[in-house]
């Protein structure tokens, strides 16, 4: 994550931000796909299943590597296979799932500095952190969406058909296989996956924000910090630190590499990610739209991707 709808919201900027053009196009037929894409490997961490599998939950292989080259994966098959059916179907939400891989690679080490600064992953750490997602959520639904978060019908926008739902996961399985073996996906696991994230975006919406209120009171009763409150979809009544978003430019450093600092903010972090995903948009569409130069374009997007850690937002050293 960044949260669900700050994922949503970077997709419809970026959307919007498309020149007509026949990617544009294959976008707004296929929206939700799109939209889908955007949740990048995240389902997957709702789908409880996952976390009692023997080759372990497909989220965290996606998050801690190589996300990068299934992506290239993904993108090199649709390459190859042009008149493919559900082509315009796959490249929405291949489009959508590099939209993910981008902002999280930008934000996610701004995100973990503030709450777990040693990366450690402990559970007390995902308090803050969920937090400071949820604050994000909240403040860019009002200013691009017009209302409260809490009026967001989340599980609408990343609601496919099954029939869409079995390519997509095809080519996921495909493409997961070629990079991590270990992780022995199937499309069965895929397809699961997207229907538990569209169960628990509907379970997590909040009209009246008390479920936020309740969950809080048991937390805190139970674990003595709030955690899963915090993804709940209804506004945050509880800031979370002093200048969430780093207004006021500290200096922070990435948990993974302590040379690395940065004074950014999240808003910055989040229109850099938006110009770079920007640009790999209008390449994918000269590479699946055009005649020409084709390979040349595969180049650049390829480079221009590079091969994040979402969490770390570092390439592994060539
Ligand atoms: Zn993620």
């Amino acid at each position: 994550m960044p949260g669900f709808t700050t994922h949503y919201i970077f997709g419809f900027k970026a959307y919007q931000g498309l020149l007509p053009s026949p990617l544009k196009t294959a976008i707004k037929q296929h929206r939700r796909a799109y939209s889908l894409g955007q949740q990048g490997p995240d389902p997957f961490f709702f789908h409880l299943p996952s976390y009692i599998r023997k080759a372990g939950n497909p989220a965290n292989y996606m998050h801690n590597e190589d996300l990068g080259l299934m992506l290239k994966t993904m993108l090199g098959f649709l390459y190859q296979n042009p008149k493919l059916a559900d082509f315009p179907l796959l490249l929405a939400f291949t489009a959508g799932f590099l939209g993910h891989y981008e902002l999280d690679s930008a934000v996610h080490p701004y995100v973990y500095a503030m709450s777990d600064p040693e990366a450690t992953h402990a559970m007390k750490t995902l308090s803050l952190h969920f937090a400071l997602e949820n604050e994000l959520d909240s403040i860019l639904c009002r200013r691009f969406m017009g209302h409260r978060l809490n009026n967001f019908k989340m599980h609408k926008v990343v609601r496919i058909t099954m029939k869409e739902s079995l390519p997509i996961a095809e080519l996921l399985k495909f493409s997961a296989n070629k990079v991590y073996p270990d992780m022995k996906a199937s499309s069965l696991l895929f397809q699961n996956a997207f229907s538990t994230e569209q169960f628990w975006a509907w379970v997590l919406e909040d009209k009246s924000g008390l479920k936020k209120k309740l969950i809080r009171r048991i937390e805190k009763l139970i674990l003595g910090y709030p955690v899963y409150s915090g993804i709940i979809g209804s506004e945050n009544l509880y800031p979370s630190m002093d200048d969430p978003f780093n207004l006021n430019h500290r200096t922070w450093v990435n948990p993974w590499e302590h040379t690395i600092e940065s004074s950014a903010s999240m808003i910055e972090l989040i229109k850099a990610a938006l110009s770079r995903y920007r640009e790999e948009l209008a390449l994918i569409n000269k590479l699946y739209f055009m005649d020409v130069e084709r390979e040349r374009f595969l180049r650049q997007l390829f480079r221009l991707i590079e091969n994040k850690s979402l969490h770390s937002g570092l390439s592994p050293a060539p």
